[in-house]
């Protein structure tokens, strides 16, 4: 596409389009005789970055903050002739995106700085990265033309962390399509066998499910159930080598190598459909998943299921409606969509509780700072595949693949870890190395007076259980000499929620006060929590109620100090 359709391409994606025509002006004019290392005009990647956005949704503001993103970098124009010529918000996501692609240090030092900088960026506006992984995606894209000493480390960067950002935010389609370009670079003999090995399979499974749509389309019309859509859809080459991975490369073995893909008008049509599918075909043990009841905790949702379908062919089926279609593909971007109807919201306030995790992080990396310890538990943590487990309450907990029990005590407060004895999966007692699965309700039996045991290191996977074992473990010969503490009781009245208890809990505990007691009853739609807490002095109690108080649902607390 030359440089005039792809503006053209991006202005039908965009309303305001006054504003992104005087970004479009403005960048066109700073980058005048630059060239990129392909030959081609430099404008062409600040405009494919920011098409890449306007695609997804994004506000017109951050549209035209990635046609301006490299302006203040690669040219004489500053920060702040963007702010005079374009107001505070879009020389704020500039400056963002700049800041960002100063990265002074190498090898594992840099990626450690470049995730820091990252999660700094995203707590203050999230737009920022977004611009930044649409650059990358752009670069990508266009990497062959950069010089091939390069090509290693970008592709690597590109693989470790902006594919794992872009997962986590939600962005299935970004990050297919991250991974997808850098495989080859990092892997050439495996992409090639893959290559080779995947083509006429693709080919051979669409063609397949080209004469099953037909008849999932008649069985669903008898029942009044008419598609938004039927596609089938190929899975990304990196994912689908990592399954074949586990899977001893036997292609037979991958069942949603291409999957077929029903978007539905509302939810109950992703039911009923589901049924009349089955029905039809019959469905393999264990493969019904209900993501729509249980999402994963990046917000992804569909229901899937894998069938018996003509021929006895194995085939999954993703069933879904048109939003949790767009929020699969585009994730966090999917927000700015639906809300601009003409009418850019800017400044978007992500839902607090989808970024909750950014701010954690945000936290770890000021107590960790740089270190490689820091690098890999954020691996573990934060981009390894979640899972969410429940309390016996009902609480959600989000936890990375293959936590155990332990994990999970922890999670919920630190003296429950350490004094973690054993634990109920489902009501049924297992070890506490045991590998919790999506959907267990944890109960963990508490053995007061417990202390952590070093073994529990050789299995834990968050940073949370392993940071607050050492510090016990660590320390063996540390003779107590606490402080004269006091007991007291807390008596604190809520309208109960989900998280309320952990809420609670956490406040407690962040304060490093220990609890001696802790306990909730229902009370109505209220809930009663009863604490018994060590206090040093008054100051301290004065600064937990206030504390308590913030938290959300609280209406009454009573205390005995
Ligand atoms: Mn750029």
């Amino acid at each position: 596409m030359d440089i005039q359709d792809l503006f053209q391409q991006l202005k039908n994606n965009k309303r305001d389009t006054e504003l992104v025509n005087k970004a479009w002006r403005f960048a066109l004019q700073a980058h005048k005789g630059q060239k990129r290392f392909s030959g081609e005009d430099y404008i062409i990647h600040p405009l494919s970055t920011a098409y890449i956005l306007a695609k997804m949704g994004l506000d017109s503001p951050t549209v035209a903050a990635a046609l301006l993103h490299d302006v203040a970098d690669d040219t004489p124009i500053t920060i702040q002739d963007i702010e005079k010529e374009f107001g505070k918000e879009i020389a704020f996501l500039v400056s963002g995106v700049t800041k960002l692609g100063k990265i002074k240090f190498r090898g594992k030092t840099r990626q450690i700085e470049n995730l820091r900088k990252m999660f700094l960026a995203m707590a203050e506006d999230i737009r920022v990265v977004l611009i930044k992984i649409a650059d990358r995606l752009h670069n990508m894209e266009t990497l062959s033309a950069v010089p091939e000493r390069k090509h290693q480390r970008i592709a690597l960067e590109t693989l470790e962390i902006y594919a794992p950002l872009a997962n986590r935010l939600g962005m299935g389609e970004l990050k297919g399509q991250l991974e997808d370009l850098s495989f080859p670079y990092i892997y050439p003999e495996e992409y090639q066998w893959l290559a080779d090995n995947v083509r006429e399979r693709y080919e051979e499974r669409k063609k397949y499910l080209k004469r099953v749509e037909p008849i999932l389309e008649e069985i669903l019309a008898r029942e009044q159930i008419r598609p938004v859509e039927i596609h089938s859809r190929a899975k990304h080459y990196f994912s689908l080598y990592k399954k074949l991975l586990k899977n001893d490369r036997d292609f037979d073995k991958i069942y949603d190598l291409v999957a077929l893909r029903i978007i539905l008008r509302n939810i109950d049509d992703c039911y009923a459909a589901l049924g009349i599918i089955h029905q039809r075909w019959r469905p393999l043990l264990g493969r019904i998943k209900d993501y729509i009841a249980l999402p994963k905790p990046n917000g992804y949702q569909s229901l899937h299921t894998t069938i018996f379908c003509n021929g006895g062919k194995i085939t999954e089926i993703q069933l879904r409606t048109p939003e949790m279609h767009e929020r699969a593909e585009h994730g966090i971007a999917a927000h700015w969509a639906y809300n601009e109807k003409g009418k850019p919201r800017s400044g978007v306030v992500v839902d607090s509780r989808e970024l909750a995790w950014v701010k954690q992080l945000t936290e770890w990396q000021s107590q960790l700072g740089n270190s490689e310890e820091f690098l890999e538990s954020l691996k573990i943590d934060f981009f390894k595949d979640r899972i969410f487990v429940f309390t016996p309450k009902g609480d959600v907990v989000d936890l990375p693949e293959g936590a155990t029990p332990v994990d999970f005590a922890y999670q919920i407060h630190s003296e429950i870890g350490h004094q973690c004895a054993g634990a109920r999966i489902n009501g049924k007692v297992a070890p506490l190395n045991y590998n919790l699965k999506n959907g267990d309700v944890v109960e963990i039996l508490i053995q007061r007076n417990k202390k952590p045991s070093a073994s529990w290191l050789d299995f834990v996977k968050t940073n949370t259980a392993i940071s607050r074992i050492k510090d016990i473990v660590k320390k063996p010969y540390r003779i107590p000499t606490p402080p004269p503490q006091k007991s007291a009781k807390i008596k604190l009245t809520a309208s109960d929620r989900i998280g309320l208890i952990k809420d609670v809990s956490s406040v407690i505990s962040n304060s490093k006060i220990n609890i001696l007691n802790f306990d909730s009853l229902n009370q109505d739609s209220d809930v009663v929590v009863n604490a018994t807490v060590e206090i040093k002095n008054k100051l301290q109690m004065e600064r937990l109620l206030r504390k308590l108080k913030d938290v959300r649902g609280v209406k009454k607390i009573e205390e005995n100090f």
